[in-house]
């Protein structure tokens, strides 16, 4: 399993184990109290250590207001290549080049809002508990 996969991985039991904390469970009825944990906002103030941008204070994605981190591992994003990229194709993605990355470039979202809004959240969420 490549290095992204498994940085997808616990980052998603991260925000399960942080909510369960909070005494929030995964339901309906609780879609916005997990916004609300979930947001750069919250999540700054509650667990600055796990973000290297929390203790910056500055978002990773600099243009989206409220930013949301429950999707920080965005479904769209391709873990299986050591590079990255997006099944969405969203235009705001981009790569970015680097000699010391294992595949010389990786895909950068930093640009893209799409699974990082709170209306994002709300919709992904409405979604994964009714279907
Ligand atoms: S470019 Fe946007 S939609 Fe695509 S993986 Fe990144 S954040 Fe997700």
């Amino acid at each position: 399993m490549n290095l992204l996969k498994q940085w997808e991985i616990s980052h998603r039991q991260q925000i399960k184990d942080e909510l369960a904390a909070a005494g929030i469970t995964l339901a309906t009825e609780n879609i916005e109290r997990i916004i609300e944990e979930t947001s750069f906002r919250v999540r700054s103030e509650k667990h600055p250590e796990k973000c290297p941008y929390y203790s910056k204070g500055t978002p990773c994605h600099p243009g989206v207001e409220d930013l949301n981190c429950f999707l920080c591992a965005c479904p769209n994003y391709d873990s299986e290549k050591l590079e990255g990229g997006c099944r969405a194709k969203s235009r705001k993605g981009k790569f970015h080049y680097h000699s010391n990355l294992p595949e010389g470039r990786v895909w950068d979202c930093s640009d893209c809002e799409i699974n990082h809004t709170p209306q994002e959240i709300r919709r992904y969420l409405l979604k994964y508990f009714t279907t």
